[in-house]
């Protein structure tokens, strides 16, 4: 199984899950991801191997060759796999797709492709359930998809638009897992470094009232002060929209050689859109990312200054 660079919960939580029903139901299974992921996605009851691509290529590329089949979760284009690209779309055997993002790019040959599910974790128990293989899904498996699905909506406060992401939840929580000691591993394991870089991201905040929005943006050497460890700003682009009347938020964040944005939205406000015509990126209509290959500064700059275009959609935005 393989998913997006810089995993998150969900593609964390979905690849388990899965994982853990087809181990069960007898297959070998192994997790390739593109790069390094967060240590809070690392307490997982579940053994099976994760295999982080940019550290042990030799060892991914040979488990590559080895599947009889691969299976991609939680993003729907070879881009979104960074490193992984090439191998994907140059990939011989059967390769299946599972995801909840619009718009998926035509390089599997099986595709499940649901964008009005939550989660891909959400869809991923859906997709077990219509396959009769229930049975198969264990403490382990359920541990993993709640995560997925709990991470996906911010703990079930957004993207939720159908009972079944509360069906599907009550249906892991049969399963036998603590709810609060999973929630509490993600969510309060804040290193000191990491909480002082998220008091600083707020306090360099820029919020731009007329426009409804909002931006922080951090660079190498602000992460480095703070010790950065991946995962560290996981969930900081979120804080802005918690101010009154704020629709539409960015935070940049400089890399070696280019500039990653996320965006996150309220109401009807097309971050996806915004990201894709101009930031090369895409996702979902209220979170969404890109990226840039200009200086910080630059970057920001084009954002604030693209804003002013925006007025009127902004304005406009329901909430
Ligand atoms: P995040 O801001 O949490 O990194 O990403 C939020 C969502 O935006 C992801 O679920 C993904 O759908 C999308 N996304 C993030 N970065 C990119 C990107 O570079 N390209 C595309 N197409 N989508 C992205
Ligand atoms: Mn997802």
């Amino acid at each position: 199984m393989v998913t997006h660079e810089n995993p998150d919960g969900d593609a964390i939580g979905s690849a388990i899950g899965l994982g853990e029903v087809l181990k069960v139901f007898g297959h070998e299974v192994k997790i390739i991801v593109p790069n390094a992921y967060p240590d809070f996605l690392k307490g997982f009851s579940s053994l099976i191997e994760i295999v982080v691509y940019e550290r042990k290529r030799q060892r991914a590329t040979n488990y590559l060759e080895e599947a009889e089949i691969l299976i991609c979760v939680d993003f729907n284009e070879p881009k979104r796999a960074a490193r992984m690209k090439k191998k994907l779309i140059e990939y011989s055997k059967p390769m299946v797709l599972i995801d909840h993002h619009p718009n998926p790019s035509d390089f599997c040959d099986y595709v499940i492709s649901e964008p009005h599910y939550s989660s891909t974790a959400e869809l991923v128990y859906d997709v077990v359930s219509l396959m009769g293989l229930n049975h198969c899904l264990n403490h382990d498996a359920a541990e993993a998809l709640f995560a997925g699905i709990m991470t996906d909506t911010g703990s079930f406060s957004h993207n939720i638009s159908s009972p079944n992401t509360f069906l599907v939840v009550a249906k892991l929580i049969e399963c036998g897992i603590d709810t609060e000691k999973i929630h509490n591993a993600i969510y309060h394991t804040f290193s000191v470094h990491r909480m002082k870089l998220l008091g600083h991201s707020l306090d360099k905040m820029e919020v731009f009232p007329e426009y409804r929005s909002a931006v922080i943006w951090l660079s190498l050497e602000e992460l480095k002060k703070y010790s950065f460890q991946p995962g560290d700003i996981e969930g900081f682009v979120n804080y802005p929209l918690s101010i009154n009347n704020i629709v539409f938020c960015a935070l940049f964040m400089e890399r070696k050689d280019h500039v990653k944005v996320s965006f996150r939205s309220k109401g009807n406000f097309p971050a996806n859109e915004f990201a894709r015509d101009h930031f090369s990126g895409g996702g979902h209509r209220n979170a969404a990312g890109g990226e840039i290959k200009i200086p910080l500064e630059e970057a920001v700059k084009k954002f604030t200054q693209l804003l002013k275009e925006y007025k009127h959609l902004l304005k406009e935005t329901s909430i």
